[in-house]
Parts: structure tokens; C-alpha cells; sequence
């Protein structure tokens, strides 16, 4: 998608501070973090939102959560523990439409989230 902001920082022509990348994921940090760890995971392929991405082919959902773990594990809360969250439509409040897992944590997450 040409005019996708995600698109274009896994096509690298925008800056962002990725954290792990494989085959079919890029994991890049928040540019407006709200906890310690917060991290985006995004698949390569363009997809809307999560139900598009649930529909996907080729097992993405599942690389995508892969790596919101590889992410954890990187950043040292896997075991201290987070929170993988897509926000999906207006009242989830999500604001880019390629879907992306944020994945939060460094700190103590209040529950339920606002
Ligand atoms: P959502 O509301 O779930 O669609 O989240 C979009 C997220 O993308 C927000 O947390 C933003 O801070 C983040 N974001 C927007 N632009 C960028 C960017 N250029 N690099 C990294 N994160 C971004
Ligand atoms: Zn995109």
C-alpha cells in the first residue's frame, strides 16, 4: 500500500527503531511509549486490522504473536510479564489501519485498560 505509514517503515523508507525483524514480521519501538517496553509488531504483508489479518493466509497470526514474544523475551519481560493488544476499529481506538500488535510492559499494567 503506498500511502501506509506501516508499509512504508517495513519498505525502511521511514526511520524506525526495529527491534527484531524476520521473514514475514518487523517489530519497531512506539513513538509514543507508554511503558517501558512498547513495541509494535506489524506482518510485512499489508493487512487492515485484525480481523483481516485473522483471515490471512500462511499462519501470519501466528508469526505475529511469535514475535510479540521474541519481543518480550528480547526486551526482558517475559518472564516480569505484558500485554499484547491490537486495537481493532473506532471504538478500540486504532488509528493506523495496518494491523499491529502493541506489545507493553516494564511495568505494572493496570487492568482493565481504559
Ligand atoms: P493504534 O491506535 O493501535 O492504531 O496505534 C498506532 C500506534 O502507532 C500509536 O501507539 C502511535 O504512537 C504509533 N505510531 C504512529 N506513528 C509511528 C511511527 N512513525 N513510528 C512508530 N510508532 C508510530
Ligand atoms: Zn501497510
Amino acid at each position: 500500500m503506498t500511502d501506509c505509514l506501516f508499509c512504508k517503515i517495513v519498505a525502511k523508507e521511514i526511520p524506525a527503531t526495529i527491534v527484531y525483524e524476520n521473514d514475514s514480521t518487523l517489530a519497531f519501538r512506539d513513538i509514543n511509549p507508554q511503558a517501558p517496553t512498547h513495541v509494535l509488531v506489524v506482518p510485512r504483508e499489508h493487512h487492515a486490522n485484525a480481523r483481516a489479518l485473522a483471515e490471512a493466509d500462511g499462519g501470519l497470526a501466528d508469526e505475529v504473536l511469535k514475535t510479540a514474544h521474541t519481543v518480550a523475551e528480547l526486551d526482558g519481560v517475559a518472564d516480569s510479564g505484558y500485554r499484547v493488544v491490537f486495537n481493532t476499529g473506532p471504538d478500540a481506538g486504532q488509528t493506523v489501519f495496518h494491523v499491529h500488535a502493541h506489545v507493553l510492559g516494564g511495568r505494572s499494567l493496570t487492568w482493565p485498560p481504559g
